[in-house]
C-alpha cells in the first residue's frame, strides 16, 4: 500500500532546531555568568528547602494537665465572701476539649438562688414605675426571667419588674479588679502531644524519654520542656498576665514540628511559640475577654438552691502543625525537570541585547566613525546572521528600486495616490545580491572598452550610473512624472494606470537605461539565450517563430532587470519596472504589432 508507506516516513521523522553559533568572548562570557546564577540558584533552593523531599503534613493528638493552687485575692463586693479561700486544678481548670484546657482567672458568686417570684436586678431596661411598665409573660432576652406585669420595689430606691425566676436575681456587676485569682499566673501545663507521619509511617512525641520532671520551660534555656508556666506563655505573646486575668481571653499555644526524616540529617523536635488569638481590644462595647457562667446545685430542707458563677478565664488551644519529609527520587527528577528552563534565561537576555544594540540604537549609528559604534556594528552583523526577514506576501504589496536610492520601497497598491512615482512607501534594505554566478558568464563584447576586471565589474554594479554617457534622446515627450526623461506615458485604463507611471529616478538625473551595465545585464541577447537554457537545458529549443522568440528574450530582460536591482527571487516577484526600463527592453526585443499587455495583476 504506497500511501501508507508514506505515513509511516512521516512517523520516523525527527525535528529539531537550526542554530546560529556565535564566537564571541564577550557573550560567551555572559552565558557563562548567567548559567552559573542560575545554576548557583538552583542548588540553594534545592538545599535549603529540601525540595528533593516527599513532604507530608502531621497528624497528632494533643493532651493538657494543669497544675497549681491558688489562693483567692481579697476583693470588694461579691468577690469579698470568698476571701481567703484555696482553688485547686479541680476548681479551676473546666472540661478539656479538643486541643484547648480552660483556667479561671476571676469569678462572680450569686449564692442560695432557688426558683420563685423576685424582682429583676435594676437596669436601664428594667426599672419601671408602675405594672403599665412590665409585661406578662414576656422574656426580656438579657433578663433573668419571665416578667409576672407587677412593679414592685427591688430596694427603697428602684422598682422594677417582678420576674419567675432564680432569686434572687444575679447582678450586673463589673468583673472584679484585680483578678480574684491572679495568681494562677504561677500554675504550669504539662502538654502531651503525639504525632506522626502515615505516609513515612513514623511517630513521635514531644516529651523525650529522659525528661526532667521538674523543668520549666524557657525559650533559650529549656526550649524542649513541655511543662509551661501560665505567665510565661502571655509574656512571650507580649500581653500581661494580671490584666487578661481580669475579663479572660483565648490564647494560642503553637507545636510546630519540621521534620526531617532522611537517615543522614534525622531530626524531628518541635518548637513552641505563643500568640494571642482573641481581640486584645478593651472597649466595653465589642463584649471583650472571654467568659461563661455555671452553677452548683444543692438541696436544702427538700428545696433546690444553687451558687451562680459567672466565669472568667483564659482558654488555652494548641495548634499543632508541621510537616515532614523524607528524599524522593520522583521530587528530585520533578524539580530538576521544572528548573532546565532557567537555562534559557541566557540566550533570551543574550538576544535581547543583541537586538537592543542592533537596531534602535545603531540607527543614528551606522554611518559615524565613533567607539560606541563599534559593539553596535559587530551586532548588526549578528542580527543579520540570525534572523531571516520574511514580508508576508499580499497581491497588493509591490516593491519599487530608484537608481539614486540605497534602499528599496515597499508600496501598497491599496494605498497608492496618483502616480506609483509619488507614492512613499516604507524602506526596505536592499538584500545582498549574489553577483558570482552573473560574472562567471561570459561578458558579451558590447562596447568597445576593455574587459573590466572583476572587482571593478562589481563595483560598477553598485554604481550603475558613474561614468555615464549622455543620455539617449527620448523616444517623444516624457511625461510630467518623469525624472530621467526616456518615460513614456502609460496606455492602460484608470485603475491600473498609475502603476506604470514610475521612473528609475526619485530626482532627475541620467537614466539607468544608459548604463553600460544594462546593456550588459539586461538586453544581450546571448546571456538571455543562455539563461533560458540554463532554465531548460534540453527543452529550449528556439522557437521557429520570430515573435515567440522575441516573446521570450523580453520577458526573460524583464526578469534579468529584477533579479538585478531588487536581489533575491523574493522581491524581484513582486518588483515593478520603471517605465523607461520596460520601453528599452521593448525597444530591443519588440512585438510586431507593437501592442503589449502593460501591467497585469497577478491573479
Ligand atoms: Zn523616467
Ligand atoms: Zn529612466
Amino acid at each position: 500500500m504506497p500511501a501508507c508507506s508514506s505515513c509511516w516516513n512521516e512517523v520516523f521523522q525527527y525535528e529539531t532546531n537550526k542554530v546560529t553559533q556565535i564566537q564571541s568572548t564577550n557573550y560567551g562570557t555572559i552565558k557563562w555568568f548567567l548559567h552559573m546564577i542560575v545554576l548557583f540558584y538552583i542548588s540553594f533552593a534545592l538545599l535549603s528547602d529540601k525540595l528533593y523531599q516527599q513532604k507530608e503534613p502531621v497528624i497528632s493528638s494533643v493532651n493538657a494537665k494543669v497544675k497549681g493552687i491558688a489562693e483567692v485575692a481579697g476583693g470588694a463586693g461579691a468577690a469579698a465572701a470568698a476571701a481567703g479561700s484555696i482553688f485547686d486544678a479541680a476548681d479551676y481548670t473546666f472540661g478539656l476539649q479538643g486541643n484547648s484546657f480552660f483556667v479561671m482567672t476571676n469569678f462572680l458568686k450569686t449564692e442560695g438562688q432557688q426558683q420563685k417570684l423576685c424582682p429583676e436586678y435594676p437596669t436601664r431596661r428594667t426599672v419601671c414605675s408602675s405594672d403599665r411598665g412590665c409585661k406578662k409573660g414576656w422574656t426580656d432576652p438579657l433578663g433573668k426571667g419571665i416578667q409576672t406585669g407587677k412593679c414592685i420595689s427591688f430596694n427603697a430606691t428602684h422598682k422594677t419588674c417582678e420576674v419567675w425566676a432564680w432569686c434572687p436575681a444575679e447582678a450586673v456587676e463589673e468583673a472584679p479588679r484585680p483578678a480574684l485569682l491572679s495568681s494562677a499566673e504561677n500554675f504550669t501545663v504539662l502538654i502531651k502531644n503525639n504525632i506522626g507521619f502515615p505516609g513515612h509511617n513514623y511517630t513521635t512525641r514531644n516529651i523525650l524519654p529522659d525528661l526532667n520532671v521538674s523543668c520549666t520551660f524557657h525559650k533559650t534555656q529549656n526550649p524542649q520542656c513541655p511543662i509551661f508556666r501560665l505567665g510565661d506563655i502571655l509574656r512571650e505573646a507580649g500581653e500581661n498576665f494580671s490584666e487578661v486575668a481580669i475579663q479572660g481571653g483565648i490564647m494560642g499555644i503553637e507545636i510546630y514540628w519540621d521534620c526531617n526524616l532522611d537517615q543522614w540529617s534525622h531530626h524531628c523536635r518541635p518548637k513552641y511559640s505563643f500568640r494571642r488569638l482573641d481581640n486584645k481590644t478593651t472597649n466595653e462595647s465589642l463584649i471583650p475577654g472571654y467568659n461563661f457562667r455555671f452553677a452548683k446545685y444543692y438541696r436544702e430542707n427538700n428545696v433546690e438552691y444553687r451558687t451562680l458563677i459567672k466565669v472568667f478565664g483564659i482558654r488555652f488551644d494548641i495548634l499543632v502543625f508541621g510537616t515532614g519529609g523524607k528524599f524522593d527520587i520522583i521530587q528530585l527528577v520533578v524539580y530538576i525537570g521544572s528548573t532546565l528552563s532557567y537555562f534559557g534565561l541566557a540566550t533570551v537576555f543574550i538576544d535581547f541585547l543583541i537586538k537592543t544594540y542592533s537596531n534602535s540604537l545603531c540607527q543614528t549609528c551606522v554611518y559615524s566613525s565613533c567607539k560606541c559604534c563599534k559593539p553596535c556594528m559587530v551586532n548588526e552583523y549578528y542580527y543579520r546572521k540570525k534572523f531571516e526577514f520574511i514580508v508576508e506576501p499580499s497581491p497588493t504589496l509591490k516593491y519599487v528600486s530608484f537608481v539614486d536610492e540605497p534602499h528599496i520601497r515597499m508600496v501598497d497598491q491599496k494605498l497608492l495616490g496618483k502616480s506609483l512615482q509619488d507614492a512613499k512607501g516604507r524602506p526596505v534594505p536592499r538584500p545582498e545580491a549574489d553577483f558570482t554566478a552573473l560574472s562567471a558568464l561570459p561578458l558579451p563584447d558590447l562596447d568597445p572598452d576593455p574587459q573590466p576586471g572583476p572587482d571593478e565589474a562589481e563595483a560598477e554594479e553598485l554604481q550603475p550610473l558613474r561614468g555615464a554617457p549622455a543620455p539617449e534622446p527620448a523616444d517623444g515627450p516624457s511625461p510630467g512624472w518623469c525624472r530621467c526623461g526616456r518615460c513614456r506615458p502609460s496606455a492602460l485604463p484608470e485603475p491600473r494606470r498609475p502603476l506604470e507611471e514610475l521612473c528609475c529616478r526619485r530626482a532627475p538625473g541620467p537614466c539607468i537605461t544608459s548604463s553600460p551595465l544594462f546593456a550588459a545585464l539586461v538586453l544581450c541577447p546571448r546571456r538571455l539565450r543562455l539563461l533560458l537554457l540554463l532554465r531548460e537545458p534540453l527543452g529550449a529549443a528556439p522557437p521557429a517563430a520570430a515573435a515567440a522568440a522575441a516573446r521570450r528574450l523580453r520577458h526573460c530582460a524583464y526578469r534579468c532587470y529584477a533579479a538585478w536591482r531588487f536581489g533575491g527571487a523574493d522581491l524581484a516577484d513582486f518588483a515593478i519596472l520603471p517605465s523607461c526600463c520596460r520601453w528599452r527592453i521593448r525597444r530591443e526585443f519588440p512585438r510586431a504589432d507593437g501592442r503589449y499587455r502593460g501591467f497585469q495583476s497577478p491573479c
